[in-house]
């Protein structure tokens, strides 16, 4: 049963919620990703994602979402640009390739289009460790040159990295919403992501934790200690170095399903091991 409070964690009080007539518009592109943090996005408990593209913002493009696609997609997309300047949010999934050739869209460079729509945008969102950092696609030997988006981002442009692969839908949202009543980013850390989401590590809100003082630890992902819940630290949880919400947001999500926390929202994750990490018994 999760305790988070949406209109709490972004500042919004109810009377905030009668009085938005204007729905935010929200130009989304894909670069080098898997579409899982859009299909993160469709899946927001609090607030529902329905609620939020009725109500508060009005996702206009997206490769994956928009109704419309070819011709019709990109003259929108356009048209969103020209009539909305200064006041569109372009959200940005995915490594960004090192070069054109490993991704075009609609004829176009993505590494273009992502620098040029964000000259004009009210604000970049970064959603998923991928645009975040570089993430996945530019693990191991990183055969497109993979970068993170802020190697395409003009200097003077608003900018929050909102990293998790995918980020949590609630966050996701709620980073969304903040710009939409707040008219700007949400307070951010000195690594640019909303200090609302991520100012704790995972283990300091785990339901786990209490198992970790007492020290008593699963040794295997089917012994009796795991059977009983115990903390999975000792299976390689990364959760004590994971910045994120998962366990304060609390939908259920990795560590409740009783796998370890892979420390997905950290920089290098997927280098560093986060799915065979068990550490050793003393
Ligand atoms: S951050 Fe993860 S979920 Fe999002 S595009 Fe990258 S690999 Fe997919
Ligand atoms: S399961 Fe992981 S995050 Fe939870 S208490 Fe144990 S080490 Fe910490």
């Amino acid at each position: 049963m999760s305790t988070y409070n949406w209109l709490e964690a972004i500042n919004v009080t109810e009377d905030m919620l009668d009085k938005t007539d204007k729905r935010l518009p929200v130009i989304w592109i894909s670069a080098l990703d898997c579409t899982g943090c859009k299909e993160a996005f469709t899946r927001s408990f609090e607030p529902t994602t329905l609620d939020t593209i009725l109500n508060f913002i009005s996702l206009e493009y997206s490769e994956l979402l928009s109704v419309a696609s070819g011709y019709q997609a990109e003259e929108h997309k356009e048209s969103i640009f020209a009539k909305y300047q200064g006041e569109y949010v372009l959200a940005v999934e995915g490594g960004i390739p090192g070069s054109d050739e490993f991704l075009m869209i609609a004829g176009k460079s993505v590494r273009d289009e992502i620098s040029e729509a964000a000259k004009n945008a009210k604000a970049v969102i970064a959603f998923g460790s991928c645009s975040a950092w570089g993430g996945i696609p530019a693990a191991g030997v990183n055969p497109t040159n993979a970068v993170d988006i802020r190697a395409v981002l003009p200097e003077d442009v608003p900018v929050a990295l909102v990293p998790g692969c995918p980020p949590i839908p609630e966050v996701i949202i709620g980073t969304l919403l903040h710009v939409h009543f707040h008219g700007e980013l949400p307070e951010l850390d000195k690594k640019l992501r909303p200090k609302a989401f991520y100012q704790k590590t995972v283990h300091m809100t785990c339901h786990r934790k209490a198992f970790f003082d007492q020290k008593l630890f699963a040794e295997s992902y089917d012994d009796e200690g795991a059977r009983k819940g115990y903390c999975l630290f000792k299976l390689g949880c990364k959760g004590p170095t994971a910045f994120n919400a998962c366990e304060s947001i609390g939908y259920d999500r990795c560590i409740a399903a009783g796998f370890s926390c892979i420390g997905c929202s950290e920089k290098g994750f997927w280098d560093k091991g986060g799915f065979c990490g068990k550490r050793k018994s003393k």
